[in-house]
């Protein structure tokens, strides 16, 4: 019979008048006096335990008693070869699939090849899986208060904020809150990563094999974070208000929500770098056009499809810009950023709030029998269709962000000059259909009239 001894120092009280030496001679005798061939010394040192706990010669002993190189375990007791019930059970578990005989100095031989070592085995199994299930559900409860008080969930820092939550990062929180505008604005989440890249921030969370990079991706995953908006989330559920700061107002995160979160969203098409790339259409067939390769100084508009219409660009751009920049100093412009009744913000969250209170409300209901199986499924039905309600009106509130700056500026054409054609691209599809009608052959001049522009009402 092939023995492994398994030795174990700990801080814990046996461990202080247990020295490593006692074990290992105790442990070795036993050996000894069964006749059994010693294979090698298993030792790990918890005493150093800070965090996470780390046994490697635990593992590398699992490891041998999987791959059948021992028959036997010998420890001091069956705590202090397993430190805890999870790794009890594991050894448990794989000491009866290959009828392993563990050995205590302490204790009494369990020979798991046999029927009365293979219950006592299951007998100790299951309290250690009893063990197991009362910790998970005292975390989970703890999980779930910490929730209901919105009190920040421990783990890693989340970026924007300090490890507690207690307070913003402020450079961290200024760039979220430049990306939720300019995504309302129609910017992509490549073009966001890559400037945030540029101008060195790091993401707090990320695979070890990975520089903390950012990607379109991680961006969205990012600003799809109800606690950007002081939002409490247990098991991705929205609980209710968190006690941390919000990076954002409630209305611009729903607003950005539901952008990236729309299946419309062709997130995967490259939008093109110029004004009208994907949002001019052909006269012809109706078909977004496509800016065509750069000719000299200027680039062209072409029908995507089948060559129906192809325009100089810079002129039709110039054209748009023209018009979008009159449209909005108009004196009433201001008419343009939501619709009169402006919903009042503060009023549907206090709604929204209710709703998610009621909802949760319901189920200690139905936990407590007070409600039926189908009681609880419709009236849980009709609070979600309220609440989605309730969270798209906020959504709508934040729709302001695409056209606000421009309206509210003194010089509109220089406003417009100053921001990026992503987010001129934006304004446009907000305010305006433009359409390349076909012209005749050969007609050189350029002709105003084939360019049609309709305002969107
Ligand atoms: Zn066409």
């Amino acid at each position: 019979m092939r023995a492994g001894v398994y030795l174990r120092i700990s801080r814990d009280q046996l461990g202080d008048e247990l020295g490593v030496d006692r074990q290992r001679q105790d442990a070795d005798r036993l050996v000894t006096a069964r006749g059994w061939q010693l294979v090698d010394h298993y030792v790990d040192n918890d005493i150093s335990a800070a965090g996470k706990v780390r046994r490697p010669r635990f593992e590398a002993l699992m490891q041998d008693v999987e791959g059948g190189r021992l028959d036997v375990v010998v420890g001091w007791t069956l705590d202090r070869i397993c430190r805890t019930a999870r790794d009890r059970l594991r050894l448990l578990e794989l000491g009866r699939e290959r009828g392993l005989v563990i050995s205590l100095v302490r204790g009494s031989d369990m020979d798991l090849s046999t029927p009365a070592g293979r219950l006592a085995a299951d007998i100790l199994g299951a309290a250690a899986q009893h063990e197991i299930d009362v910790k998970g559900d005292r975390q989970r409860r703890a999980a779930e208060q910490a929730a209901a008080l919105g009190k920040a969930p421990s783990g890693p820092r989340a970026f924007g904020f300090t490890l507690d939550r207690s307070a913003l990062v402020p450079v961290e929180a200024a760039a979220i809150r430049d990306a939720y505008r300019a995504v309302l604005a129609g910017a992509t989440l490549a073009g966001i990563a890559r400037q945030w890249n540029g101008s060195g921030l790091r993401s707090s969370r990320h695979a070890a094999t990975e520089p903390p990079r950012w990607s379109a991706e991680t961006v969205k995953v990012l600003l799809l974070k109800a606690r950007n908006a002081g939002l409490r989330e247990h098991r991705d559920q929205e609980v209710g208000p968190a006690r941390w700061p919000a990076i954002v107002p409630e209305e611009t995160y729903r607003a950005a929500a539901a952008l990236l979160t729309d299946p419309n969203r062709r997130q995967s098409t490259p939008v093109g770098r110029y004004l009208l790339s994907g949002v001019a259409r052909c006269g012809v067939c109706n078909q977004p056009v496509q800016a065509g390769s750069r000719r000299g100084t200027y680039h062209s508009y072409r029908c995507r499809s089948l060559g129906h219409v192809a325009r100089r660009g810079d002129v039709v751009d110039d054209l748009v810009s023209k018009v979008v920049i009159a449209r909005l100093s108009r004196p009433d412009a201001r008419d343009l950023l939501v619709d009169h009744q402006l919903p009042d913000v503060e009023v549907l969250r206090e709604k929204a709030q209710a709703l998610r209170t009621r909802l949760d409300a319901l189920a200690t209901e139905f936990a407590e029998g007070e409600l039926t199986a189908s009681q609880l499924r419709i009236a849980t039905e009709r609070l979600r269709t309220n609440l989605a309600a309730a969270e798209r009106e906020i959504a709508d509130a934040g729709r302001v962000d695409v056209l606000g700056d421009l309206v509210s500026a003194g010089d509109v054409a220089e406003a417009w000059a100053a921001i990026d054609t992503d987010r001129q691209r934006a304004v446009v599809g907000a305010l305006m259909s433009v359409t390349l009608m076909p012209v005749g052959r050969g007609s050189r001049r350029f002709d105003p009239a084939s360019v049609r522009i309709e305002p969107l009402t």
